[in-house]
């Protein structure tokens, strides 16, 4: 495994340096069941019901907590640490739709800021619209919780959250960088494991014409739980 993009300088906040974050993600690379995964993600692929596909590509996705879990000091990421549930989080319609059986929340099927790949479109094109649309809702979000959050600090579709959320581990040495206390969570910001071969995966197993939305959109008339 290796490590996403990293952070702002100006921090001045205690940081994790580039050596240490890279032996951290070898660490947890190394724990990982990428064996387990592999099964996992071909019985994915293999299933015939968007459903059943979703299932087996969260388990797969699952095999990369406990590597995480299992190698001490490595993320200050904890049961109740929510700062990431502030930020925004891109899911594809499949998995909306599953979030929507799982909670019985009312779905949004037009989703405000949608991105769709259009048939013919290029691999690059795509990615261009979906980073634009990231950053135009980093750019809107006020630091306001996702619809699924409860107001204890938990997730409150726990076994059905999305991907982003199952992949999506600070490798910082403690959850400080996360919350700048400056009324707006920068936890995009924030040293963390690149789990984006898992998120090629997903998109393989999903489909790549899936409609990409942020969880808000998806769900606009969810209140806190
Ligand atoms: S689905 Fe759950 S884990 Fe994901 S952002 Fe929402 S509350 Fe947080």
């Amino acid at each position: 495994m290796s490590l996403s993009s990293t952070s702002s300088v100006s921090d001045m906040l205690p940081r994790v340096d580039a050596d240490t974050a890279l032996r951290r993600a070898e660490a947890i690379g190394a724990c990982r069941d990428e064996a387990l995964a592999d099964r996992l993600y071909r019985r994915a692929l293999s299933s015939r019901s968007e459903a059943q596909r979703v299932v087996w590509m969260y388990r797969a996705m699952d095999t990369v907590g406990p590597a995480v879990a299992s190698v001490e000091g490595a993320s200050p990421c904890r049961a109740g640490c929510s700062h990431c549930c502030h930020i925004p989080v891109l899911i594809t319609a499949a998995e909306a739709r599953a979030l929507a059986r799982a909670s019985g929340a009312p779905l949004e099927r037009s989703p405000a800021g949608g991105v769709q790949r259009e048939p013919g479109e290029s691999e690059e094109s795509f990615f261009q619209r979906l980073d634009a649309q990231r950053q135009e809702a980093a750019a809107n979000n006020r630091g306001e919780p996702c619809p699924f959050l409860g107001q204890d600090g938990l997730c409150g579709v726990y076994e059905a959250r999305p991907s982003a959320c199952r992949l999506y581990f600070s490798l910082e040495n403690s959850p400080e960088p996360c919350d700048t206390g400056q009324g707006g969570r920068r936890v995009e910001s924030v040293v963390r494991l690149d789990t984006l071969a898992d998120a090629a995966a997903g998109a393989v197993i999903l489909g790549r014409h899936q409609l990409v939305a942020e969880i808000r959109s998806f769900f606009p008339k969810r209140g806190p739980t």
